[in-house]
């Protein structure tokens, strides 16, 4: 069975790659009815805040990605980190290397000027049985290749030459990374490991690893990092980079997957799905091997296009918090007010701080300041217009938007008039110049009451 996993290091925010990577392998698990695990890279111990984990935790859980298990936290394993240096070491896999400072500083240049990896002169040599300070490296092999068999970039050659004896255990016992990543991936089951191009390079040292320690290796799939729309680098000048903006710009966890799932892989022509399609669908040989660019605006269609599936009651507690967070409370009527006008305004929205700019007139509170362009526009005409109008309202049954549309166009033709001649005063008054939806839909979601109190107070 596929065990996949996303292995970050909590480094205080979750980058956009990260998610994508973490869906993927969420897909890829969810296809093959795998296994998807967490496992936090936690070594650093600096940077490895519980607010940093915290952030990790509660990006998942906004993009709706959850581990099938409770997190491996990497720290914590580092005595059987070192256990498997020790069998290394047993294996002839490994060496104990005595080098100073200045010793690898000076064996560093010179491989550097051969074009060769560093090697160490101890690698060869009997064990001194000193307790001198040292590290244990590993015994790459000196001559032949390395190849990586990518499921996504094909397979990728390294020359061993290149490829050093990298260190397992440092000089205080830490394990090191590339040891840890093949300890853990190994002990937890992992068949498949797909991460991020920038570990290629890893791949390939991991695999000496693997071999060394007789493991069997996991499948690999390197995907290519995403870029900015300009083709650089993502970088906070792009406009967002971390999970965390991206919903606090107003996008639907929903609308992420669909959009992170169509960037470096795809099912034909087909824009929108929905997740039990893309499970379907999703296989990770599919996945491009090029990197992909951030598209705003396939972005903010995606993410209209889910809005407009959501549940409405789910969009109006969002939306409320968008709301709150700009200090208009929502008490339970404007929650009511919330619920009606969503689907009114939501075709128009691209994210859910659109979606709260297009709710705010139905929140405003009575009486309403009129902007400058309304005040202009109410003469004393266009007063005694409206004033018709609030009557024929008054006696209007049919409070829908077709009734409604219906009962103004009969309301101009009656006055022998366009419905231009008085629809920009009434949109004034029953919005304050705040962004609304077309009159009919505008008065609905106010209801009767609220929409003839608006132009009771604008006529007083
Ligand atoms: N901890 C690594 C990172 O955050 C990922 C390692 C891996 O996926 O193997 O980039």
């Amino acid at each position: 069975p596929v065990v996949t996993r996303i292995a970050p290091s909590p480094t205080g925010m979750m980058h956009i790659g990260t998610a994508r990577t973490a869906l993927f392998n969420w897909l890829y698990a969810r296809h093959m009815g795998g296994t998807f695990l967490l496992r936090i890279e936690d070594t650093d111990r600096e940077r490895s805040t519980e607010a940093a984990v915290q952030v990790i935790f509660d990006g998942l859980d906004w993009l709706g990605l959850k581990p099938d298990a409770p997190p491996v936290f990497q720290f914590a394993r580092a005595d059987r980190h070192r256990e498997v240096v020790m069998e290394l070491l047993a294996r002839g896999g490994a060496y104990r290397c005595y080098m100073t400072v200045e010793e690898t500083e000076a064996a560093r240049q010179e491989a550097r000027a051969e074009g060769r990896a560093i090697r160490s002169p101890w690698r060869d040599r009997e064990e001194p049985g000193s307790n001198q300070p040292h590290v244990i490296r590993f015994k790459a092999p000196l001559v032949g290749e390395t190849i990586v068999h990518d499921l996504v970039k094909g397979d990728v050659r390294f020359q061993n030459k290149e490829l050093d004896d990298l260190v397992l255990l440092r000089s205080d016992g830490a394990p090191t990374y590339n040891l840890a990543v093949v300890v853990d991936d190994h002990d937890m089951g992992i068949t498949h490991v797909i991460r991020g191009d920038d570990h290629l390079s890893n791949a390939a040292r991991q695999s000496l690893i693997y071999e060394a320690m007789g493991w069997a290796k996991p499948a690999f799939a390197h995907l290519p990092l995403i870029h900015g729309p300009d083709g650089a680098k993502l970088s906070k000048r792009h406009g967002a980079q971390s999970v965390v903006e991206f919903a606090e710009m107003g996008y639907l966890p929903e609308a992420m997957r669909n959009y992170l799932a169509r960037l470096g892989w795809g099912h034909g022509d087909d824009e929108l799905f929905t997740d039990a399609q893309a499970i379907g669908w999703f296989d990770i040989v599919d996945a491009v091997s090029s990197p992909s660019r951030l598209d705003w605006a396939k972005l903010n269609f995606i993410n209209n296009h889910h809005l407009r599936l959501a549940d409405v009651d789910r969009l109006a507690g969002l939306v409320r918090e968008v709301h709150e967070e700009r200090g208009v409370h929502i008490g339970a009527a404007a929650l009511e007010a919330l619920i009606r006008t969503i689907p009114l305004v939501r075709d128009g929205a691209k994210t859910m701080v659109e979606l709260a700019d297009l709710t705010l007139f139905v929140l405003k509170q009575r009486p309403l300041a009129l902007d400058e362009k309304t005040v202009k526009l109410l003469t004393d005409e266009t007063r005694g217009r409206l004033s018709r109008l609030r009557d024929h309202l008054a006696g209007h049954a049919d409070w829908t938007v077709p009734g409604l549309e219906a009962a103004i166009r009969a309301f101009a033709e009656a006055e022998g008039v366009g419905i231009g001649k008085f629809g920009q005063a009434l949109r004034g008054v029953l919005s304050g110049g705040a962004a609304a939806p077309d009159l009919a839909s505008s008065l609905t979601a106010l209801t009767r009451e609220e929409s003839l109190a608006r132009i009771d107070d604008a006529l007083s």
